[in-house]
């Protein structure tokens, strides 16, 4: 009988039609709370056909302690940094994921973080909590400019949100597409530099990878106009957290709204979770109804085919 790990928890908290595709498998299914660190991942690793995980460390220790029973790993989600890419596809094991299906609820997040931030929203609903009456002045964002970094699937649809709210929209990304760009008037710049010089908000959607590790320090910073307001929905990896936190106890920055962590889950003392302006969120961008069940049905439905012999509906390297 095959056995799958199944490790993403909000598949497996979320009721819907995923669970019946899956069990209709007959699969020995093992049900571990992730995301698994390494030492958890290598203490399982080997007695499976295929890991339906989310973003539980695969590393190359554990991708080559789980051969030769392991013949796919089915990501629950789109990044795949926690995954050693270059060990799976020298190794023939195929990683599927799944594109398009959670762009528009991580975009929804994404704004919910920047009205939060402009209205001061949570510290007014903890005065009213405590029977306090204390009105904050906040800001509006129409006519602000927006600077999406990475323009992608998810950053598109930040920009197309944003141009409702009649904020201006420039964004950089090596790969451009010209034609979404055009028909919504979305200004492209050329460089890093540019798209972070002069915008009031900044969001950024671009993978996790050796070149993006970091991307936003204390260098980067410089460029980036005083009391901007900078989202983080992609990877907490993508900052340098020291010089957010420097920059958010300065002024230089108006506001960090990041659903992501450079650790997850945090230690108590993260330093991100009580600097001032920070508004942090456990890692929920793409946790609603609507898109977990989209992506499970995508996961499992990879999943299902690869085992039998048929192509993914969408895999992320060549074996
Ligand atoms: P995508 O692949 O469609 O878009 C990423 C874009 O980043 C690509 O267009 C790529 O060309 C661009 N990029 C890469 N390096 C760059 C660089 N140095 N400068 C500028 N652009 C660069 O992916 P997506 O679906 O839009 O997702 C983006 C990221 O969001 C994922 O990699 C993942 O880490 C994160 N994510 C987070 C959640 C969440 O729950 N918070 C959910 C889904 C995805």
């Amino acid at each position: 009988m095959k056995r799958i790990l199944l490790t993403t928890t909000s598949y497996q908290d979320t009721p819907g039609k995923h669970h019946d595709l899956l069990e209709a498998e007959g699969y020995e299914i093992e049900r571990r709370r992730g995301p698994l660190n390494e030492e958890q991942m290598l203490d399982l690793a080997g007695d499976f056909d295929a890991f339906l995980c989310g973003d539980d460390a695969i590393t190359a220790e554990v991708i080559e302690k789980s051969l030769p029973r392991l013949r796919l790993i089915s990501k629950y989600g789109i990044g795949l940094d926690k995954i050693d890419m270059d060990c799976a596809t020298r190794n023939k094991i195929p990683v599927t994921f799944c594109p398009g299906v959670n762009h528009t609820t991580v975009a929804e997040h994404t704004f919910a973080l920047l009205l939060a931030i402009c209205r001061n929203l949570c510290d007014e609903v903890n005065h009213t909590r405590k029977g306090e009456w204390t009105r904050l002045t906040g800001n509006e964002i129409m006519g602000k400019t927006l600077a999406v970094i990475g323009f992608g699937r998810i950053g598109k649809e930040v920009a197309l949100r944003a141009k409702a709210f009649q904020m201006e929209v420039k964004a950089y990304d090596p790969y451009w597409d010209t034609d979404f760009a055009d028909a919504h008037q979305i200004r492209r710049c050329a460089s890093l530099q540019e798209v972070l010089q002069d915008a009031d908000v900044l969001s950024l959607h671009l993978n996790l990878s050796e070149n993006t590790h970091k991307l936003i320090n204390s260098a980067s910073l410089k460029f980036i106009k005083d009391g901007a307001i900078l989202l983080n929905c992609s990877r907490g990896e993508l900052v340098d957290t020291l010089s957010v936190v420097d920059a958010l106890k300065s002024g230089k920055l108006g506001g960090y709204g990041s659903d992501v962590l450079d650790q997850e889950p945090p230690p108590s003392d993260h330093p991100l979770l009580s600097a001032p302006g920070a508004l942090i969120t456990p890692h929920i961008g793409s946790r609603t109804f609507e898109s977990v069940v989209r992506q499970a049905t995508m996961a499992t439905q990879n999943l299902i085919n690869v085992l039998n012999g048929e192509p993914a509906l969408a895999q992320a390297n060549e074996v």
